[in-house]
């Protein structure tokens, strides 16, 4: 990538830093098929007792985690219930109905956030013999298409209740977890402990090349192992990149801060050119919504690309912001005016 280039379309394109590489090359590693790679083995155990359950399963991917941590909880024919921009539903392929034959169903949120009233509306455990029963509910914290939204406590453990209540499952999809709980305080053991699977990912802002671990009971969990394989999924000497999940575990967890004020100075920027345009009050963590107006997000994509700042377009008119690793707070500021820049004639005309 041109080093002029501000890439903010999304945390994922971090490079692993030079002391990650390091801890890569030095990584003692076997067989993880066998359950013979001592640095995987290490992941799994130290996330999974962070997240305060039993084992873990580390996987290529967020979506794999979330594909098989929500298929311990519904069989096929089942639903699982999810808001209406989840990732699950989103941005997954379709995999959990092309793979495992599961439904879902969504309800309304206001920027991802969950209420519980939303799912109690819907919830439909034991549907009987007519309709599809309710097996699961998803979560999602932050709220990636919410705009790194974080979900109120509250509503998590009041809609984890309900769950409980009902005899249905709970999944965290907690591919930004740890940002959740750098902007509100609350530890990823207490996030975890409500939910019967998490999900969390190393390669958005902790800066890892590759990986996600999936979390449950040890029950669970070995059949996760089971689906992982049966999905082609098993592999081998994945230390090396267990390895750079724990790097970023041990050094990239209290920086994700910087990225929540780098997000900040951005949405500021272009605030401060066309206020209309990011509404600040809801910017959390290292995310950034920008509402185009007038204009075509994809348009203004391209024009601010021409200009240095790579941004995605979420929406028909709006565009996401991503700060993370390898963009400094001044960049993300500079992206900001020039944000605000080609917006303002936009917005004058709409
Ligand atoms: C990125 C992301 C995932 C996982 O994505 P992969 O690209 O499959 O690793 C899952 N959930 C959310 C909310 C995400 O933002």
């Amino acid at each position: 990538m041109d080093p002029a280039v501000i890439d903010l379309r999304s945390d994922t394109v971090t490079r692993p830093t030079p002391a990650m590489r390091a801890a890569m090359l030095d990584a003692p590693v076997g067989d993880d098929v066998y359950g013979e790679d001592p640095t995987v083995v290490e992941l799994e155990r130290r996330v999974a007792a962070a997240l305060g359950h039993q084992a873990g399963l580390f996987c290529a991917t967020g979506s794999l985690a979330n594909v098989i941590g929500v298929r311990l909880l519904v069989e096929p024919g089942q639903e699982v219930l999810c808001d209406v921009s989840a990732h699950i539903a989103r941005a997954e392929m379709g995999a959990h109905a092309a793979l495992h034959g599961l439904t879902m169903r969504t309800f309304g949120s206001e920027r991802g956030l969950l209420d519980v009233d939303q799912v109690s509306k819907i919830i439909a455990p034991d549907a009987g013999p007519y309709l599809v029963s309710t097996a699961a509910v998803a979560v999602e914290n932050t709220h990636n298409f919410g705009g790194g939204t974080v979900q109120p406590f509250d509503q998590l453990a009041a809609v984890g209740r309900l769950c409980r209540e009902s005899g249905v499952g709970y999944h965290l999809d907690g591919a930004r977890l740890w940002n959740a709980s750098v902007a509100s305080g609350v530890s990823i053991g207490d996030y975890g402990r409500l939910f019967d699977t998490v999900s969390v990912c190393f390669s958005k802002g902790l800066g890892a090349p590759v990986g996600s671990v999936l979390v449950g009971s040890a029950d669970n969990i070995a059949r996760a192992r089971v689906l992982r394989k049966r999905l082609g999924a098993g592999w081998r000497q994945a230390g090396m990149l267990a390895a750079a999940a724990l790097h970023a575990f041990d050094h990239h967890v209290g920086r994700l801060s910087d990225d929540h004020a780098a997000a900040r100075l951005f949405a500021e920027a272009v605030a401060a050119g066309v206020p209309g345009a990011v509404d600040l009050d809801t910017v959390q963590t290292n995310i950034v919504v920008v509402n185009t107006g007038a204009q075509p997000a994809a348009e203004v994509a391209q024009t601010v690309a021409t200009r240095g700042v790579w941004m995605s377009a979420v929406g028909p008119r709006l565009l996401r912001a991503v700060t993370h690793l390898d963009v400094t707070a001044e960049q993300c500021a500079d992206a900001g005016a020039i944000v605000a820049d080609v917006l303002a004639p936009s917005l004058a005309r709409s």
